[in-house]
Order: C-alpha cells, then structure tokens, then sequence
C-alpha cells in the first residue's frame, strides 16, 4: 500500500491534443438544458454538420478568439481534470489551464494579474477561487447547473442543524474538517470552529492536526474519504459514527454513539466512486494490473488497492511509471481515458478499474461536470465580451446555487465578508498545514 501527500504546485498543461478524427463532445445535451441566453450559440452548435474539430474549432474560433483579443491577459480560463478530454484539449487550445480542485482554488492567488477566471468544472470548485480572490478579480461558471452531488447531500441547510445538535451536546469540543467537495458555506463553518479544509491529497495531515486539539471532529460530506483517512491516521473504528447525508443528517443522532466518537462523518459519497468494489480490484491484479484508486472510493477498494491518492497523485504515478507497466485506475472516468491516452504514448496501459470485459459492470464520468460543452464555454466569452453575461454565472461567495434551475441565492455584501473571511481562514489553514507536512 502506497500513501503520499502530493503537493504540486505547477500547473502544466496535460499533453493532451485534439485529433481530427476524434468527435469534440461525448454526447450533446438537449437544447432545453441551456439556460436561455444561451440556447442561440447551443442551436448554432447543434446545425453544424458533425462534432469533429473541423467542423467545431472555427465555429468555436469566430466567438473565442475575439473575447480572447478583448480580455488578453486579464482572462484565465480554467477547468477540471474530470472534465471530458475534448473539453479539457479545448480549455488549453484557448491557453487556459487544467488542474485538480486544490490547484483551482489558489488560482486567484497565485495570479493577482488575471481579473476573471472562467471556470469550466462544478459549483464548489468556482467558489473555492471566489472564496481566495481579491476584490478586483471576478469569477464565472460556464454552466451553473454543474454541481457536484457529494455536496449536493450536504447543503448548509442540511449539515447546520445536525451542527447545532452536536454543539448543543458538546459545546466548542468539535471541530471541522470541510473537504473541499463543500460549499463555502461550510467552510466558512470549518473557519469558525477552528478547523481546516482538505483536499483527497492532504487529508491525513489534516485530520493529524485535528486530533492535536483533542476534540471531536466532524468531518463533511464524504464519508469514504473519511473511513480511509481516519485508518491512515489510526483512528479506532469503533471510535466512529456516521450521520446520514441529506436532510436526515440531524435526525438520527445516537447519543451513546457520540458521545464515544472521536470521528463523526457525514453520510455523502460520490456516485462516480462508490461503484468500485474489492472483486474489480482482484480480477485486475489477477490479470496482470496495479491497481491505484482515488480514496473516495470505498475503505474496503482502498484496503486491497495497491495504492492511492488523489487526481494529481494518480496522474503522476501512472504516467511516471516504467515503460511497459499496466494499470486498472479507480477514479472518474473521463480523467482516466484522457490518462489513458497519455499514458499509452509512454507505453504504459490503462484501464478503468470497473470496465470488466464481458459483464455489465463498466465505469462513468462525473455527469454533473459534464454539463460543461463547447456551447457552455463559446456563449459565456461571447456574453463577457458584449458585457451581458447573465448574473447566475457569476460566482460569489457564499452563494447557494439550485443545481436544477441554475438560481443562486446570494448573501448581502457584509454578510459575504465575513463569510468569506471565515472560509478563507480555513482554507489558508489547509496550506499552513500541508505545506508544513510536506516540508516535514
Ligand atoms: S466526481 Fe463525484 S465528487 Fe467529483 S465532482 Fe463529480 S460528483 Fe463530485
């Protein structure tokens, strides 16, 4: 078993390239899916004649190239590994920049230069950049409609009353650990509580420095994650509860149960992650394979894994590996097709780790994320642009988005202040004691 905390602090471009011959978009969405102001550039998308980049890149060029030549450095266009690989190839056609969700968050950060992000990813992740940014620097989601559905189960207004019943029975004596799959909502909950944020890469020091305060933790939204974290840093399984995810999250509190935990988990997981089992992981390794799996996948896949960690983890150890190795990757399944991909020009062979040959079983992408298409991205530089960009893709913080309509329902200018202050504050804790790990 491997476990390692990653900290890369570059973003490179993937090595990823457009082929003729490959369709743009895995699937169209229908035209009712659009928000209104753009359903004009998704019917445009719609007449044209195929999705290979012949047909696709100069319509995309004729809106892109323009709000590109307007914005110039000001624009940085970034999206998430999991997006699927032609929108990924598309991002960095137009010299934007692909990373996981630690990356994306300190973009704002790290490039005080750039004055709006445009995000092609989920919800969370476009907050997290709002949450760090300064007060000059704007930050749009292509498709507001793009949650993740981990933190869909745990919406502020799910995870504050179960909150408020472990205060009222414990008083300051927990505190939180806000993955960053949370809306800033819940950070800024980490942030008053004395806890941290952490990503699937840094997780474990987290949760070492938590249990430094000597109080509960109450760990949000993914249970696995949690499961797996709390045996890398010897938390006693039976020192744990789990609370159900959504909005029974606070009904059914053991109290004989809390009382004994050192962890308390919310009850979320990734419908993407949760589809592994340890059988997949055998028949790979049987057949030849190592096996690596993202840690959002269930403790019993991780146990037998041969190693895991977080997107950047098993980007890096795959495609670094001896020429001629062979992989099964548990993860999302658009990212491993696109290291797939890269990988086999460095002969190495990847599969997804649930694509068992002759049986039903076979892996998928995050569907949410993928509502992110070369309509999406077109309409919103075009709309920038003219200057009438629709105010649900701009993203705040504090914003609490329904992923059904795209409304966002918005905190007032002081009330996001200090939100964001106690978000933030949780998210410079996470660097603090990653970076401290690493160097360690
Ligand atoms: S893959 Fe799962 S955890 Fe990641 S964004 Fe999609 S739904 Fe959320």
């Amino acid at each position: 078993m491997t476990t390692q905390i990653e900290l890369d602090r570059s973003i490179r471009q993937s090595g990823l390239v457009l082929q003729p011959d490959i369709p743009i978009c895995q699937t169209d969405l229908p035209l009712d899916w659009y928000q209104e102001e753009f359903k004009s550039y998704a019917e445009e998308y719609l007449a044209l004649p195929d999705r290979k980049p012949a047909s696709v890149l100069p319509w995309m060029d004729s809106y892109i190239r323009p709000a590109l030549a307007e914005f110039g450095d000001d624009l940085m266009l970034l999206a998430h590994y999991y997006m699927g690989g032609e929108v990924v190839k598309l991002v960095e056609r137009y010299g934007g920049k692909i990373a996981d969700s630690y990356l994306l968050a300190r973009q704002a950060v790290l490039h005080p230069d750039k004055k709006i992000f445009v995000e092609s990813a989920v919800h969370f992740m476009a907050e997290a950049i709002a949450l760090l940014s300064a007060d000059d620097q704007d930050v749009y989601i292509t498709n507001p409609k793009s949650g993740c559905t981990m933190e869909m189960m745990a919406k502020d207004f799910m995870v504050l009353p179960a909150f408020a019943k472990l205060q009222a029975r414990f008083g300051d004596d927990v505190v939180v650990v806000a993955y960053m799959n949370t809306s800033g909502r819940l950070k800024a909950l980490a942030g008053r509580t004395g806890g941290a944020v952490c990503t699937s890469s840094n997780a474990a020091a987290i949760v070492r420095w938590a249990r430094g305060q000597g109080k509960k933790i109450f760990f949000v939204p993914d249970q696995h994650l949690g499961y797996n974290v709390a045996a890398q840093v010897g938390i006693d399984p039976e020192r744990i509860a789990l609370l159900p995810a959504g909005h029974a999250g606070g009904d059914e509190l053991d109290p004989t149960e809390l009382d004994h935990a050192e962890l308390i988990l919310w009850g979320s997981f990734c419908g993407v992650h949760t589809i592994f089992t340890p059988q997949q992981v055998e028949y790979w390794r049987a057949a030849g394979r190592s096996v690596v799996v993202h840690p959002e996948s269930p403790k019993p896949v991780v146990d037998v894994a041969d190693g895991f960690g977080s997107t950047a983890y098993l980007w890096k150890h795959v495609l670094e590996a001896e020429a001629g190795t062979s992989f099964a990757v548990g993860t999302e399944g658009h990212f491993v097709r696109n290291l797939a991909e890269q990988a086999a020009l460095r002969n190495i062979d990847v599969v997804h780790l649930a694509d068992i040959p002759n049986s039903d079983e076979q892996g998928c992408g995050c569907a949410t994320m993928s509502r992110n298409d070369p309509p999406h991205l077109v309409a919103i530089l075009d709309l920038l642009r003219r200057g009438e960009v629709p105010d649900i893709n701009k993203v705040l913080a504090g914003d609490v988005v329904d992923e059904v309509t795209g409304f966002r329902e918005r905190l007032a200018s002081d009330e996001r202040k200090s939100l964001a202050a106690d978000a933030r504050r949780a998210l410079e804790r996470m660097v603090e004691i990653t970076e401290a790990a690493s160097a360690s």
